[in-house]
C-alpha cells in the first residue's frame, strides 16, 4: 500500500487525514511523526505559511524517505495588519500558550480602536516526494482559509488556540462551541486537505 508521512506529532491530525482519506476512497496508509521518534524538530523560519509548511515537508521527507505532507496554520487578523499569522503559535512570546495568545489578540484589537473584527484562520498544507520517488523534485502547496470575526471575550470550551474567539461567517457560534466533525467541515485545515486529496491520489 501507498504510504504519507503526516508531519506531526499529534494523532488528531493523523487521524483527521485518515478520515478525509477514507472518505475520497484513497487507500493510502497515513503514518505520523510518532513512528520516528528520531526525527528532530524542523525549524520555522519561514516568512510564509507555505514556506514553513514546505520547510516541514522537505525535512520529514528527507528523513523518512517517504512522501511527506506537512501543515502549517494561523489566525489572520484584517485590523492587525494580518497577524498574528505565522506567528500564532507565540503570539504573546511563549510557543503554545493558546490562553495568553489569545488574550494578546483581544488586547492587540482594543488598542487599535479599531471596530474591524474581521479575521480568518488560514491552512497551507505540502506535499513533497523523497529522492528515488517518480515524482522527487515536485512540490505541491493547497490552502483552506475560513473567514469570520474576533469575538469581545472568549465562549466554549472545544478545539484549540484561538477557538473561543473566532466566529465564522454565518454562525451564531464560535469554533470552541463546535463539536469535533462539525469545525473539520469547515476549517482551513479541513479545506486545505480536501484540496490536496486529488494530489495525493494522482502523485503518491
Ligand atoms: P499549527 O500550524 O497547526 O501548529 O498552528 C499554529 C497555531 O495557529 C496554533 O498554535 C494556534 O494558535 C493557531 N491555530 C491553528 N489552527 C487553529 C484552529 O483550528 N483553531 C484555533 N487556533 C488555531
Amino acid at each position: 500500500m501507498k504510504k504519507v508521512v503526516l508531519a506531526t506529532r499529534n494523532l488528531g491530525k493523523v487521524e483527521e487525514l485518515e478520515r478525509m482519506l477514507t472518505v475520497a476512497k484513497i487507500d493510502v496508509q497515513v503514518l505520523g511523526l510518532a513512528e520516528f521518534p528520531d526525527m528532530p524538530d524542523v525549524e520555522e523560519t519561514g516568512s510564509t505559511f507555505a514556506e514553513n509548511a514546505l520547510l516541514k515537508a522537505r525535512a520529514v521527507s528527507t528523513f523518512t524517505k517517504l512522501p511527506a505532507l506537512a501543515d502549517d496554520s494561523g489566525l489572520c487578523v484584517d485590523a492587525l495588519d494580518g497577524n498574528p499569522g505565522i506567528y500564532s503559535a507565540r503570539w504573546a512570546g511563549v510557543h503554545g500558550d493558546d490562553k495568553a495568545n489569545l488574550d494578546k489578540v483581544l488586547k492587540d484589537l482594543e488598542t487599535t480602536g479599531s471596530s474591524d473584527r474581521r479575521g480568518r484562520f488560514v491552512c497551507v498544507v505540502a506535499l513533497v516526494f523523497p529522492e528515488g520517488h517518480k515524482n522527487f523534485g515536485r512540490e505541491v502547496t493547497r490552502q483552506g482559509e475560513t473567514a469570520g470575526e474576533i469575538m469581545a471575550a472568549p465562549r466554549g470550551t472545544h478545539g484549540f488556540g484561538y477557538d473561543p474567539i473566532f466566529q465564522p461567517h454565518g454562525e451564531s457560534r464560535t469554533t470552541a462551541q463546535m463539536p469535533a466533525h462539525e469545525k473539520d467541515e469547515i476549517s482551513h485545515r479541513g479545506k486545505a486537505l480536501r484540496a490536496i486529496t486529488p494530489d495525493l491520489l494522482a502523485l503518491l
